[in-house]
């Protein structure tokens, strides 16, 4: 175990630990927090009482959350000095005990860091943002039937434009790179997409339909336009899904070649769409889509204007994970305006903090904070932000949403 500067090992929990790309769990597992900035805290608060009340209901004080404080953000600056925005070992700790849950954290202003949270998904290698996209009846949304849309997004987190080889306009570096693409190939290229980090995406959306029992993965990509990054993502995933998987799924074109159509029963179907009509089936069609599988970039737009759909950021789940390491996060910001006013919804790190007991396979826990939600949204006992688009509804507190939902158990 690593000597830390600030962070304290509770002394009453234990590792979790990985065997063959598997968690072990003990019975009294240690988690990291981070509670983030600005509303962070609040929601924080509200969050983990929601948490620690199901784990109490589910195993009747047999199995316990050990929590364990890591620091990012403003307070890690405080704490750290030296402009530490994402403290050495707060990075060390994550890897060291595998699984973290964050509230949202403020994205430093003008030089060193970029984003605290693209930088946490490429130093430990995250490769899949995973975004649950579905309806809790009650909730506020702008569509006809909401209820269709239950799709889970596998974004790939590490590549595409997002892995930061860019240079400001007029500079040495741009020049350079400038120069050396037109003299050796006379194009552009812009887009850095690998078949390792496309296959190994495509595998996990794969295997998550596989075990949660989905029928279809759909490959989203703009590979009419960008043949050679987009266009191949679509081609890698195919490979992997007929290679590694072919017992288990028919792709479109065999659909209708070898199966008139009519999809047998057990299998996974593999389709692609293009990103632009993507957006397009969301809206018109949204029950024909399960699981999505999509390059960064697409992957951040889509899975914002699918959560739009069933009534916003403010309860959408998120988590950035490998085979090893997993960190459930808040998917909105700080809403520094809300700061210690104990009012904003916690609801999107309570239902990420639902990913995360499936993750460690304490699904019964996720069960009992899932129904609980559900019950409380549909009573109209909600925040601000849904009270303010619900007729009839009781507006609450942060805290007093969590209490809702602990006394709805
Ligand atoms: P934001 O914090 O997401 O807030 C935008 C608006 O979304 C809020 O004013 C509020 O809307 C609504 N909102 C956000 N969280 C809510 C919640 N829990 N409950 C109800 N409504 C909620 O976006 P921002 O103001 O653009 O960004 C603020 C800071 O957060 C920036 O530093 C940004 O970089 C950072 N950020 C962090 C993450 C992350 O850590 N994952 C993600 C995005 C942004 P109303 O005003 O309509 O009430």
């Amino acid at each position: 175990m690593l000597n830390y500067q600030h962070i304290k090992i509770p002394q009453d929990g234990e590792k979790i630990r990985i065997v063959n790309n598997r968690l072990k769990v003990p019975k009294n597992p240690i988690i990291a927090f981070i509670e983030g900035d600005g509303t962070g805290p609040d929601i924080w608060r509200a969050s983990k009482r929601v948490f620690d009340a199901a784990v109490e209901k589910a195993f009747n004080g047999k199995k316990k959350i050990s929590w364990m404080e890591i620091y990012a953000g403003e307070k890690a600056v405080a704490l750290y000095g030296n402009n530490a925005w994402l403290p050495d070992e707060t990075v060390e700790a994550i890897k060291e005990f595998s699984v973290a849950i964050k509230g949202p954290l403020t994205t430093p202003i003008g030089g060193g860091i970029r984003s605290l949270n693209v930088s946490l998904r490429q130093l430990l290698d995250l490769f899949a943002c995973v975004r649950p996209v579905k309806y809790y009846a009650g909730t506020p949304s702008p569509m006809k039937k909401p209820q269709d849309m239950n799709i889970v997004i596998f974004r790939e987190n590490t590549e595409d434009v997002y892995s930061g080889i860019e240079f400001k306009s007029d500079t040495e570096d741009s020049n350079k790179l400038i120069d050396f693409i037109n003299e050796s190939f006379n194009k552009k290229i812009r887009k850095p997409m690998s078949e390792f980090g496309s296959s190994r995406l495509v595998k996990k959306a794969i295997e998550f339909a596989r075990d949660n029992k989905r029928g279809s993965v759909t490959l989203v990509h703009k590979g009419n336009i960008m043949k050679f990054t987009e266009g191949s993502f679509k081609e890698w995933g195919y490979k992997v899904a007929t290679s590694e998987f072919r017992e288990l799924v028919v792709t479109e074109d065999e659909l209708w070649s070898q199966y008139n159509g009519k999809m047998p029963e057990g299998k996974i179907l593999i389709k692609d769409r293009i990103a632009d009509s993507m957006f397009q089936q969301l809206l018109l069609r949204p029950s024909e889509y399960e699981v999505v599988a999509t390059p960064n970039l697409n992957g951040d737009y889509l899975s914002d204007a699918a959560a739009a759909q069933v009534g916003g950021l403010g309860i959408a789940p998120g988590a950035n994970m490998s085979y090893t390491t997993a960190i459930f996060e808040a998917t909105h910001g700080t809403a520094p305006k809300y700061a210690n006013q104990d009012k904003v919804n916690p609801g999107s790190v309570i239902l990420s903090g639902v990913m995360m007991f499936n993750f460690i396979g304490w699904g019964k826990v996720s069960r009992i904070i899932e129904k609980a939600m559900k019950k409380t949204i549909k009573s109209k006992v909600v925040t601000y932000d849904f009270a303010r688009l619900l007729k009839n509804s009781k507006e609450v507190k942060c805290s007093e949403f969590a209490s809702e939902i602990i006394k709805n158990m």
